[in-house]
Parts: C-alpha cells; sequence; structure tokens
C-alpha cells in the first residue's frame, strides 16, 4: 500500500480540522490510503455473520461464544475470533435467540462500538494520533433519544453482562459517537454491507460536492481516497457525508439529524443548486415558471414562482419529496422489465411536478440508465431505435446534472458514460446499415462512441479491481482495446 500522503491538515476555531492538497492534484491522483482502525456490522442491522457479515439465519453458532456464523471458517476469522468472541465467551453472554431473522436486532449494536474499544487498547498510539479527537458530538448527542438508546444496548450491555467495566461511560458513548459520524458504508467481496472507520479520511470537511473520490477494497477494506477534479496545492479537500443526488432541504435535514451540523456549502446556499434545479418544482398556476427556496438554508421559508405570484413552503415542498421518495423506494428492488415500467410511471406522474432535472426525476433517471440494456426483454440487442434513443437522451440529461454536482472522474460518470457507449454504437450502426448515413458519417459516430468509452475507462480504472465498479473497468478496458484494433473491421462488416 502507498504510504505518500498528499494532504495537509490544517486547523481553525469554527471548523475544526480540515485538509488541503499538499501540492496540485490531477483528476485520479492517489491522495492517500489507509486501512480501516474498526470495522463491523452497521446500525440497525439484523443478526448477520460475526466473521464473513452475510445475513445469517441464527440456526448456526460459534462453538466458542454461541452468536451466529456462518460455520467452522467464519468462527475462525480474527475479526471474530480476536474481538467479541473472546470478550462474550470469557463473561459467557449468549446470544438471545430471535423470532424473525431478517428484523433489526439490538444485540448487534455493541460489535462496532466494541471492535473500535478493543482496537484502542491492540494500538493505543494510532487511537491517540489518528481516532481520540475525531468528532462525536457528545454534548449535543446527550440531547437526543440516541444517547439512551445507546445507553442501554451499548454502554450498559457491554459494562454490565460483557463486564466490561474497564471502559468507561462516557468513552463509550463518544466511540458511538465518532461511529455515527464518521463511519464510512463498505461491501464485502460477496456484497454485504458493513462500516467502517477510517481516521484520515473523516479529516476531510464535507461538502455537497465533493472533490475527492474514495473506494473501499472489499478484501481487506482499506480505502483508496483519489482527487476527482484539478485542486490547486493547498486547495481544500472535501468528502460527501450525504447521498450528492439528493436535493438541498433533503441533503441538509439528514446531515443536520444524523451528523449534527448545518451544511452552508455553495450548492446549499444556491436557490438552484449550481444550476442543476435539483430542488425546483414546476409552477402548476403558469406556463414557465419555476419554484424556488426564498432561503436555501431555511427548513421553513417560503418558496416561490420564478413568473407569477405563487407561493408555497418547505414544509410543503419536503412532504412533495417524501412522497416521490417512498415511491421510489417501493420500486427500489425491482429490475426486469417491471422495474424499467413502473419507474418510467414515476416519471411521467412526475413530470409535470418537478423541474426536468430535479432530484426525483435524476434519481429515477439514473436507475433506468443502468436497466436499459440489461433487464430481460430490454437487453441491448432487443432494444429497438427508438429506446436506444432513450438510454442516450436518460444518460445525457444524467451528465449534465452529475457534471455539475458529481463532476470529474467521478464513479458515477464512470458508470453512466459506459452505459451511454452501447446504444451510441448501436444506433450508429443501425444509421448506418439503413442508409441514413454514409460511412464517414458512421466512422465519425463510431469513433464518438468508443471516446466516450474511453472516457469511462480513464475514471473507472481507479476503482479497486475486485469491487464490483472496477471489475466494470476491466471490461470496459478490454471493450475498448477491441474496439480501438478492430474500427476498420467494424465499419468494413457492419
Ligand atoms: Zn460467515
Ligand atoms: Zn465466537
Ligand atoms: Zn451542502
Ligand atoms: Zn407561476
Amino acid at each position: 500500500m502507498a504510504s505518500e500522503v498528499l494532504f495537509t491538515i490544517k486547523k481553525n476555531d469554527q471548523v475544526g480540522r480540515y485538509a488541503v492538497a499538499s501540492r496540485a492534484l490531477k483528476p485520479g491522483d492517489l491522495i492517500f490510503s489507509e486501512q480501516p482502525f474498526a470495522y463491523g456490522p452497521k446500525s440497525d442491522t439484523p443478526p448477520v455473520c460475526l466473521g464473513c457479515s452475510a445475513p445469517a439465519d441464527c440456526s448456526t453458532l460459534c462453538s466458542q461464544c454461541l452468536w451466529p456464523v456462518c460455520g467452522p471458517e467464519c468462527e475462525g476469522l480474527p475479526i471474530h475470533r480476536e474481538n467479541e468472541c473472546a470478550v462474550f465467551a470469557k463473561a459467557g453472554v449468549k446470544f438471545q435467540p430471535v423470532n424473525d431473522s431478517a428484523a433489526v436486532c439490538l444485540q448487534y449494536e455493541c460489535i462496532t462500538p466494541l471492535r473500535v474499544l478493543l482496537a484502542k487498547e491492540k494500538d493505543l498510539k494510532r487511537w491517540q494520533e489518528e481516532v481520540e479527537m475525531m468528532e462525536a458530538h457528545n454534548d449535543i448527542r446527550k440531547k437526543r433519544p440516541l444517547w439512551q438508546f445507546n445507553q442501554t444496548n451499548v454502554v450498559g450491555y457491554l459494562r454490565g453482562p460483557c463486564k466490561l467495566d474497564r471502559f468507561p461511560e462516557e468513552l463509550i458513548h463518544t466511540v458511538c459517537g465518532i461511529l455515527e459520524i464518521n463511519a464510512f458504508e463498505a461491501r464485502t467481496t460477496a456484497g454485504h454491507f458493513i462500516r467502517c472507520l477510517y481516521p484520515k479520511l473523516a479529516i476531510l470537511s464535507h461538502n455537497c460536492v465533493s472533490n475527492v473520490h474514495h473506494s473501499v477494497s472489499p478484501d481487506d477494506f482499506a480505502v483508496y481516497v483519489r482527487a476527482v477534479v484539478d485542486t490547486p496545492e493547498n486547495g481544500e479537500l472535501f468528502s460527501s457525508y450525504t447521498y450528492s443526488l439528493w436535493p438541498t432541504l433533503v441533503r441538509r435535514d439528514y446531515l443536520k439529524e444524523s451528523k449534527y451540523f448545518e451544511c452552508k456549502c455553495p450548492r446549499c446556499q444556491d436557490k438552484t443548486e449550481l444550476g442543476t434545479h435539483m430542488g425546483s418544482l414546476k409552477c402548476s398556476k403558469c406556463d414557465n415558471g419555476v419554484i424556488l427556496s426564498t432561503d436555501p438554508l431555511s427548513f421553513t421559508c417560503d418558496w416561490k414562482c420564478t413568473h407569477c405570484d405563487f407561493k408555497t413552503n418547505a414544509v410543503a415542498v419536503k412532504k412533495v419529496y417524501d412522497t416521490v421518495q417512498a415511491e421510489i423506494d417501493a420500486v427500489e428492488m425491482l429490475g426486469g422489465p417491471e422495474g424499467i415500467e413502473q419507474r418510467e410511471a414515476i416519471f411521467r406522474k412526475y413530470r409535470s411536478v418537478f423541474h426536468p432535472k430535479n432530484a426525483y426525476m435524476t434519481i429515477v433517471r439514473s436507475a433506468l440508465t443502468q436497466l436499459y440494456g440489461r433487464a430481460d426483454g430490454y437487453t441491448i440487442e432487443d432494444l429497438p431505435d427508438l429506446l436506444l434513443e432513450r438510454k442516450v437522451e436518460l444518460c445525457n440529461q444524467l451528465m449534465e446534472v452529475l457534471d455539475v454536482i458529481e463532476p470529474g472522474f467521478s464513479r458515477i460518470r464512470g458508470i453512466t458514460l459506459y452505459e451511454l457507449h452501447a446504444p451510441l454504437m448501436i444506433l450508429a450502426r443501425n444509421l448506418y446499415t439503413s442508409g441514413a448515413i454514409s460511412k464517414d458519417e458512421f466512422r465519425k459516430k463510431l469513433q464518438e462512441a468508443i471516446d466516450t468509452l474511453g472516457k469511462s475507462v480513464e475514471i473507472l480504472k481507479n476503482e479497486v479491481p475486485d469491487s464490483n465498479e472496477g471489475q466494470l473497468g476491466l471490461m470496459a478496458q478490454q471493450a475498448y482495446e477491441s474496439l480501438n484494433q478492430n474500427f476498420e473491421v467494424l465499419i468494413e462488416t457492419a
């Protein structure tokens, strides 16, 4: 693993620690990489194997501690054996059987905090240098119901039944806070979600348009942090703690409730979200009016039409967002032809409500770009020109938004460019074989499609090779090389 670090830590009274580039950075430059200080199950998780994090049906238990695992191989994994297994076995704390192994299991709340506490004892130096000063906001969290929840399910459980009263109450609460505020989600090789604590990554301030990209290895959960855009020497580095496709009202609400700060980044301060109109609604009272917030940093202010007297307010707008989000969530797991049809139905339903680039139109668009060309009956070979054009249109509209909110070498731009290249190629060939364009025009269009794929390769090659996106990157790379080699053959045999 590269040990060079291309950032410098700065401090100021308002925001505390932050990081700046220690030299000018180009998109794709590796700024740093690090191993997680600790990792483990997410909060609110159903029972999972304490070795590999796969969902557990709770019928197989570890022979040492009697907590759920997949089997002998998983119970012997160091992440379990050297952490909670030893603690539970020694204290005789058994897993209490559950009725529904798919439901949230509160017994798991203590696992990741416990792993952090044990990591502190194993590597006190790293704790003191990197973790201890991480933001926990105990002062704010003390007033929230979650504090009492942690008191019962983590603090009380560890200090009581687990006999770990060597860890003071305040320290355990601090660890819970550090995890709530700073942990990043990662996925195992098999695709199961976990949370990881990356102390260096946590130094970066939040911005709703980040200028770094992080990619986690599913093998050892090391994180690789790269620049996504040109960044000057001493330019501040920003990561994002929220979902970039959400509109400002939703992002700021999430950051306030779960990360305990009110974002005032340039995107949050701008009524049009940097011209993307991701929060904007269409006015129903006039022809071309767009409804915008009068004060983007307020959760209650008026929202007014740009063309007529119509006004509403932030609370009502948030309700509209919540309604469409619920409809999107309801079809989230739906793939195949039904997945396409239901999302197109949501798209049609809200076309008259939202600005065309609104966040929810964008979220649906993003899912559709992936489904057209893959779903049964909608594979790329199946698609008639009309739907190939639909896929191209969806990708282009999505890219217009991504260029602003996920600029440069971001994963989602890499994936969208990949999705765009195939319909462009097939449409070019169909136009040529039907006699609609000349051989020279075909050559030009084919080259454009290959260049689009080339841009995708340039971005996706920065993904960790054994991740899903890394695999897509390798596939894109091979396709790109083969298309370049066979360019003339493709023209002559079309
Ligand atoms: Zn397992
Ligand atoms: Zn065990
Ligand atoms: Zn923001
Ligand atoms: Zn109006």
